[in-house]
């Protein structure tokens, strides 16, 4: 409507102008269709300069046109911003969804309808061993040549996982579980996933069960010959309260086992020991140290030195049921493994950073250095006979270790052997308190 109305508008101009310099009809023509043709001649500029500010993609504003055209310009521009904003948008989103990815623990590759690898994350790289650049468009069997994964794709049974050792860790420890999921057009997700620690929690409960179940079952095996003789043979008095003797021993073997397999699993559910119940040093060593002495008496016929060294005054804040089963503990294995005539001493010590450290020493047969660092673990003895000998479960070092632990603190070993040992729990600072002889009062 606008462009017609211009377009006459052109022609009456010619024509007006015309009339007004040469009357006449032939002249008047002439001058309507020259305003025509100027019209013409400026539509197709202005035209002109809009398709060349097309053809640049409208980058920038538009050109200064002039009626319609202008109109379009503005048009095109309004929408072609408005495209750019979303483009933009979309462009953050994707790059904020993308860095979510690479931020995951897992392993993400995405794969096109060849197999082929289109993008992954950082820890896919690491799980597969794949060099981004150099594996990029590469097809996954080419990349990942493990056996078992190989086995995988060719069975096409995607509803599994398939765990193999890592191609990205040379050292072979790292153990990973790898899934496809099938989405949009025929194009697999790989997930991947770092499944060492799994595996290590798992054997370890396997090792575990496995233990215990060997603990319990030798002296279980006992006493269950020893009632076969009583019910097979005819033995008189003294030789059955022999058989009674032992098996009562084995019995007592297992009890303490159970317990000590109790004491395990009930730090293992309860709360954290609480840091504003202080208890004296002083007393919890002088239980410690009775319990000692009792116990080097019955194994040691009284020949052991069992003593307490002079200590600072303190309190430490925790559970002291905790506290008197981790001290008990390393005063009993220091008496239990030195012999008949050795010393074995305890003492409270101030750190020098103002831990307080409760340590105990003997003048025992020591400890090879190879084993020092496994002593906590459940179960592990450096002399099977000699532990079960004198009572001992395995697991004494492992819950001295938890309970150092829960209190914030560690246990630290030293030991050489044909010398002896010492063993200290370390408490932190912050579950001490010094006491001068004015605080004592
Ligand atoms: P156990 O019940 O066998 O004593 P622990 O966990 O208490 O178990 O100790 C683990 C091992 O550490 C013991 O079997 C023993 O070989 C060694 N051990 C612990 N304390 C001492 C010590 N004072 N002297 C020598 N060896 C020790």
């Amino acid at each position: 409507m606008l462009r017609s109305l211009s377009l006459l508008t052109a022609i009456a101009l010619g024509w007006v102008l015309a009339r007004w310099l040469h009357p006449g009809p032939l002249w008047n023509l002439s001058a309507a269709l020259a305003g025509a043709g100027v019209w013409l001649w400026f539509e197709s500029r202005q035209r002109e300069r809009l398709d060349r500010w097309l053809k640049l993609h409208a980058e920038g504003k538009p050109p200064a046109l002039w009626g319609v055209w202008a109109e379009i310009s503005e048009r095109v521009f309004r929408a072609v911003r408005l495209q750019k904003r979303k483009t933009r948008n979309a462009r953050r989103r994707l790059d904020e969804f993308l860095s979510a990815i690479q931020a995951s623990p897992n392993g993400v590759v995405l794969l096109d309808q060849l197999g082929r690898m289109e993008w992954c994350n950082q820890a896919a790289c690491e799980h597969l061993g794949i060099d981004p650049e150099q594996d990029a468009r590469q097809v996954v069997r080419n990349i990942v040549r493990d056996p078992a994964f190989a086995a995988y794709l060719a069975s096409e049974k995607y509803e599994r996982e398939v765990q193999f050792l890592s191609p990205g860790d040379r050292s072979g420890q790292t153990h990973i579980a790898v899934q496809l999921f099938p989405y949009g057009q025929k194009r697999f997700l790989l997930l991947s996933r770092d499944i060492t620690a799994i595996r290590r929690a798992e054997r370890m409960r396997r090792d575990f069960v496995a233990n215990v179940s060997h603990e319990i079952k030798t002296p279980l095996t006992v006493i269950r010959g020893f009632v076969e003789t009583l019910q097979e043979l005819r033995l008189d008095e003294s030789q059955q309260q022999h058989y009674l003797a032992l098996m009562g021993t084995q019995a007592e073997r297992m009890n303490v086992l159970v317990s000590d397999l109790l004491t395990l699993s009930t730090l293992e559910g309860s709360p954290p020991p609480p840091a504003n119940d202080w208890h004296h040093g002083d007393a919890l060593i002088a239980q410690v140290l009775s319990d000692a002495k009792a116990l080097s008496d019955v194994l040691h016929k009284g020949t052991q030195g069992v003593n307490c060294q002079a200590s600072p005054a303190l309190q430490v804040a925790g559970k002291s049921r905790e506290l008197l089963s981790a001290m008990g503990n390393l005063a009993s294995n220091a008496v239990r493994y030195t012999p008949d005539h050795g010393e074995v001493r305890m003492a409270w010590k101030r750190l020098d950073n103002g831990d307080a450290e409760f340590a105990v020493e003997d003048n025992g047969p020591g400890i090879a250095a190879a084993h020092l660092s496994r002593l906590s673990e459940r179960f592990y003895r450096v002399d099977q006979s000699r532990s079960r000998e004198t009572g001992g479960t395995g697991l004494g070092l492992a819950i001295v270790k938890h309970i150092a632990q829960r209190h914030g603190g560690e246990l630290v070993i030293r030991s050489e052997v044909g010398k002896g040992s010492r063993f200290a729990i370390r408490l932190p600072a912050r579950r001490v308190r010094w006491l001068d002889a004015a605080d004592e009062d």
